[in-house]
């Protein structure tokens, strides 16, 4: 996908069902920061989509757009919150080519959206400076495989891990038998961006104002490269 295309399909993502245009570039738009920053849900997916470029093409630089000079007591001003896998391939901070307390990340087996995850993504929205919600899926992913294991076999894996598989189950169950893994880890990502939306009151009225936006995206392990849908 072309920078144009990436940037008109994400804008409307979040914004569609409000009818407000994610880059209609309001004041009432973005946090309050300490550093004064007004940052858009729009200039966050440029910062991410320029530091993944720099991680694909190797040649990284933690750019950091955290307030300087900020001491920890005086809180935390991450630009992003990013829902993400445990796995340990996946690290945000690289993936994005940005330094440490610039994004707040959200990580579990499936980047599945539970109570914890929204009750995490709310205090982000609400304490710190993030304007974007990116939902992040990525290649190999075992959590989706096992749920597509699970939906074939029509058994459950069973101990604790059966709460990830049941919440990833609706959103890859209708997908056509021969779909892909890529596929469901896309079908995936985009269910539990939905979810955020419609089980938060909270978040959904950040989305409605244009303050945050939400967008679900996929990270392929080998060419390093993220692809927002
Ligand atoms: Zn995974």
């Amino acid at each position: 996908m072309d920078r144009r295309s990436f940037l008109v399909s994400t804008a409307g993502v979040s914004a569609l069902a409000a009818g407000v245009g994610i880059a209609s570039g309001s004041s009432a738009m973005g946090a309050s920061r300490p550093d004064g920053q007004i940052v858009t849900p729009d200039m966050a997916i440029d910062r991410l989509y320029r530091g993944n470029r720099r991680w694909v093409n190797r040649v990284s630089t933690r750019k950091t757009y955290a307030p300087p000079g900020q001491t920890p007591d005086a809180g935390q001003w991450p630009f992003a919150a990013i829902v993400t896998r445990s796995d340990s391939r996946v690290v945000p901070e690289d993936v994005f080519d940005v330094a440490g307390k610039n994004l707040f990340i959200v990580r579990n087996a499936g980047n599945v959206v539970g109570d914890v995850t929204l009750g995490s993504l709310e205090y982000a929205a609400v304490h710190t400076g993030i304007s974007l919600i990116v939902v992040l899926g990525h290649s190999m992913c075992g959590a989706v495989g096992a749920t597509q294991a699970s939906i074939e076999t029509d058994t459950l894996p069973g101990g604790s891990v059966d709460s990830i598989v049941e919440l990833i189950t609706p959103g890859i169950a209708n997908l056509p038998a021969e779909h892909t893994l890529d596929e469901a880890v896309e079908a995936n990502a985009m269910y539990q961006a939905r979810r955020i939306e419609a089980l938060s009151p909270t978040l959904a009225a950040k989305t409605r104002a244009a303050t945050v936006g939400i967008v679900q995206a996929s990270y392929d392990l080998v060419t390093r490269k993220v692809t927002f849908f």
